[in-house]
């Protein structure tokens, strides 16, 4: 189900797409966490992670309806030892009972499938369906490869309906059965690449550790994911002119793409959709641009990203108004919130 939950971004740049990088690098925006002393940085990552991972599912269930693609999830965040390096490795083995390519829950939201099932931050799936998962030997160099066949596996069985995993926790195994529900099929990962960054690779969601520590709230989280979520929903990955109608995939978003005169726009639009529909404030999306901006050493989020009409990042908050005065007078008027 899931790519590397900790990648660093050189591998992926293949997969970037020209309207889904929503940032400029900026070198020292990780600085901070990557010269944290190893046992301060893994805590610091998995809280971003567990904070990027409840907001995703937020956003990936409430708006289920739009998504082109949803597959039966259990909402979780896993990782593994054998993706972390050698300086981590034992830290991260220590404190989450992790053990090769063994799937750890790193994060079950609340009220996820996961935490219904009783699954916590800590658990260790070693079989699921009564047939093991692969422990592997444990690569010297960090590596997502044997975590991503697990996940797949896991994926596979959440896929044909419930699915009875055997987990363990401090030790002793027990058996839990996880009822999957529908949601969008693009989990987020938090990525530290020491710059203020998102993307989507259509099928993925990126953030950065320095763009999830710049949202002071869930509500700008929120908005950040929810940006490259439209993108996804968008299939803008998979139009080579965005501004063009590819037919109706979804009801509700191919007149967007009629209408649109750019992928950033109606990324900003459908994502304070998505904000909105998830029960998060779309409004904090203005103070979120602004210290973005300023963050970025002033250039701010005008686009870098093929096709922009923004002239500045103003033009952008701009933009966003219309959008939000829409989204308050459905709410307030008890209509539906509908793109
Ligand atoms: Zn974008």
């Amino acid at each position: 189900m899931r790519a590397p939950a900790r990648l660093i971004a050189a591998a992926s740049l293949a997969f970037v797409l020209a309207a889904g990088a929503c940032g400029h690098p900026a070198p020292d925006a990780g600085a901070a966490l990557l010269q944290d002393a190893p046992a301060v940085r893994l805590e610091r990552l998995n809280s971003l992670d567990v904070r990027v991972a409840d907001v995703a599912w937020t956003l990936a269930l409430a708006n289920a309806d739009l998504c082109p693609v949803n597959r039966p999830r259990a909402g979780w965040t896993l990782q593994s030892a054998s993706q972390y390096g050698a300086e981590l490795r034992p830290l991260a083995e220590a404190r989450y009972g992790l053990s090769g390519d063994l799937p750890g829950v790193l994060a079950a939201p609340p009220e996820s499938p996961a935490a219904t099932a009783g699954l916590a931050a800590g658990d260790l799936i070693v079989a699921v369906n009564g047939l093991p998962l692969a422990e592997g030997a444990a690569p010297a160099e960090e590596s997502y490869d044997g975590l991503q066949a697990n996940a797949a596996v896991l994926d596979a069985a959440l896929a044909r309906g419930p699915a009875v995993l055997t987990v363990r926790r401090a030790g002793v195994e027990r058996e839990v059965t996880v009822r999957p529900v529908s949601a969008c099929a693009y989990p987020a990962q938090v990525e530290v690449t020491g710059s203020f960054r998102s993307r989507t690779d259509g099928r993925h969601i990126f953030i950065s550790d320095g763009m999830a520590n710049l949202a002071q709230n869930e509500d700008e989280l929120a908005f950040v994911l929810a940006h490259e979520l439209a993108h996804a929903v968008l299939e803008h990955r998979t139009q080579p002119d965005v501004t063009g109608v590819r037919g109706g995939l979804n009801w509700a978003l191919s007149m967007r793409r009629g209408l649109s005169l750019s992928a950033e726009a109606d990324a900003d639009r459908l994502g304070l959709f998505l904000v909105a529909r998830a029960g998060f404030d779309p409004v904090r999306a203005v103070e979120f641009l602004t210290r973005y901006e300023a963050a970025d050493g002033g250039a701010g989020s005008v686009q870098i990203n093929a096709g922009g009409i923004y002239e500045s990042a103003a033009g952008r908050r701009r933009a966003l108004q219309p959008v939000l005065e829409d989204i308050a007078a459905r709410q307030a008027a008890g209509r539906a919130l509908i793109p």
